[in-house]
């Protein structure tokens, strides 16, 4: 077995430990003489799982008792749809557009209705976060929508906009679980797992109670209703189950390692070595604005298309895969979410400085 540093924006890296536990049942999962794939989402080995998830994340997140919590389908992507089918009651939603993310979800918002690009960072490639204290956000708007953590650019809002008022509505998916979050500041939070979590296709979404009503859009299909899955506690129809189970084995090793906290300080750490190394070597620059930088995808360039490419082959023949830069934007992208280990940073870091050693 030769395991490689994954450094792709998502699907991503998972944790050793809980793939390697994940195989260990894969035949007979605590004696039931079958795997999780082939388990009835009604038997009571899936029921514990399902809630020993749900304990789990609201115990990671502090999660307050009048939110519900939600695993869906469809991935990230649906929620661009259903949170306007579900929320835009006056049918006006206001969007701060920092990237492809938060402009397809902007796009799709106006199919139901009035959709505001109050701000927006387009103009220098989304390589920054948008001054958010004093927007002209509408008076009659249903919510205010960010994408938190902008996974092909590399930025992050540090501080939430002030939404003089208005509902949240936050896409997290390449920062979930990456550190605390305050998620009474938010309406509904929501992210696609395969970032830092689990496999492709599960959503989590996290809604505050009194938007879980019947007081949708016309037309709003049942299976894309918040309380249709709200009502079932997710077992509306079969769940993404398997799914669901890996991210119950992940809410588990965050918990084992102290927390979100704790992932929070080894993120900053992580992220600080491969920051320094860019911002002190002579061959390779960030291309975010430093105060606005992610410490889970970081972009850089050479400035030199091709030196990239050629960095990007010696680098996936060392070893440290997915290091192509999304096709929007070029260069490098490491991603280095909760399961990157240090090493693989450092590591990387290492071949860097080597490769500008001998590519001068
Ligand atoms: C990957 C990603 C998505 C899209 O996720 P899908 O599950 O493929 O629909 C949406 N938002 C963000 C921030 C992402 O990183």
């Amino acid at each position: 077995m030769n395991r490689v540093y994954n450094f792709s924006a998502g699907p991503a890296v998972l944790p050793e430990e809980v793939l390697r536990e994940a195989a260990a049942e894969m035949l007979d999962y605590k004696g039931t003489g079958m795997s999780v794939m082939e388990m009835s989402h009604r038997s009571s080995a899936f029921a514990e799982i399902i809630e020993d998830a749900e304990a789990d994340i609201r115990e990671l997140l502090s999660i307050p008792d009048n939110y519900r919590v939600l695993f869906l389908q469809g991935g990230a992507s649906q929620q661009f749809a259903m949170i306007p089918m579900n929320l835009m009651k006056n049918r006006v939603a206001d969007y701060i557009i920092t990237g492809q993310w938060a402009k397809k979800a902007y796009s799709e918002a106006k199919l139901y209705g009035t959709a505001n690009a109050v701000a927006s960072s387009a103009d220098k490639t989304f390589s920054y976060i948008p001054d958010c204290s004093d927007l002209p956000i509408s008076a009659d708007a249903d919510y205010v929508y960010i994408c938190e953590n902008n996974t092909i650019y590399g930025t992050k809002f540090h501080t939430l906009p002030n939404t003089k008022g208005k509902d949240l509505v936050a896409d997290v998916s390449s920062c979930f679980l990456s550190e605390p979050m305050d998620v009474s500041k938010y309406a509904l939070v929501y992210g696609g797992v395969q970032k830092n979590i689990g496999p492709a296709g599960t959503v989590i979404v996290i809604i505050r109670d009194d938007l879980v009503t019947d007081d949708v859009l016309p037309g709003t299909p049942t299976m894309l209703r918040y309380k249709t899955h709200a009502d079932a506690k997710s077992l509306y129809n079969t769940p993404p189950a398997y799914g669901i189970y890996i991210c119950g084995k992940v809410f588990r090793w965050l918990k084992a390692r102290g927390g979100l906290s704790a992932m929070k300080e080894r993120n900053e750490a992580k992220a600080a070595i491969l920051y320094d190394y860019l911002d002190n070597n002579k061959m390779f620059r960030g291309t975010v604005v430093p105060a606005d930088r992610s410490i889970m995808n970081v972009p850089f360039v050479t400035g030199d298309e091709e030196l990239d490419a050629k960095f990007v082959k010696a680098a996936t023949a060392a070893g440290f895969v997915n290091l192509k830069g999304h096709r929007t934007v070029g260069g490098m992208r490491a991603s280095i979410y909760n399961a990157m280990p240090v090493e693989g940073v450092r590591k990387l870091v290492d071949f860097m400085a080597k490769f500008e050693a001998e590519n001068r």
